[in-house]
């Protein structure tokens, strides 16, 4: 299956991502982790992306779709991916639609976790990662409005749009995107 996940900052995606591929023997592929690695190790990406994540800015297109098309052909995604935080912005997601025309593939769904804002503020405030700072949240959220919302009509258009509440437990999410994917629980 090929599947991607959206949610603001704290809605939750990271979780629900490893507990959906666990359970469809998928690989996740989690920009933003793979990003704060590449940044942890100071690699030739990490470099150039760190000024970005820090302030919570979202790293130049051109960048990730490179780095996603990489990815992407690497053969272990092959059975299957779910990616997490992947496509940002319209220009990503037609870009990725290119990209997926040209490995012969299709995507399966994509699932949007609706969370209050009030929420994703409190949850990713009881966090400590590096870009989880009281402003850099709030320009993160807004950036998630501003850039990455307006998809949504992309992949609802072409009827693959899976809405979930995600104001909820862990659990009834995870029964509820799993209810939305057709799997038995
Ligand atoms: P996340 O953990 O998915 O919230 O991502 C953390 C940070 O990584 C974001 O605030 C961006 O700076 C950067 N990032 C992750 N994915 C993308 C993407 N698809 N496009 C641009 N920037 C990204």
């Amino acid at each position: 299956m090929r599947l991607i996940i959206f949610g603001g900052p704290g809605s939750g995606k990271g979780t629900q991502a490893k507990e959906l591929c666990s359970r469809l023997r998928i690989t996740a592929v989690a920009t933003g982790d793979m990003l704060r690695q590449a940044i942890a190790e100071q690699t030739h990406l990490g470099r150039q992306i760190q000024p970005y994540v820090e302030k919570g800015e979202l790293a130049p297109d051109e960048i990730m779709i490179q780095f996603i098309q990489q990815r992407l052909n690497q053969p272990d995604v092959a059975p299957g991916w779910l990616l997490d935080g992947y496509p940002r912005t319209a220009f990503q997601a037609e870009e990725l639609d290119f990209l997926l025309d040209e490995l012969n593939q299709r995507l399966d769904r994509a699932i949007y976790l609706e969370v209050p804002d009030a929420t994703l503020l409190s949850r990713s405030l009881h966090r400590s990662r590096m870009d989880d700072q009281p402003d850099v949240i709030q320009r993160r959220i807004q950036l998630f409005h501003d850039r990455t919302l307006p998809m949504l009509e992309y992949y609802e258009r072409r009827g693959r749009l899976l809405r979930i509440d995600g104001d909820r437990p862990l659990e009834d999410v995870h029964h509820a995107i799993l209810n939305g994917l057709g799997i038995a629980l």
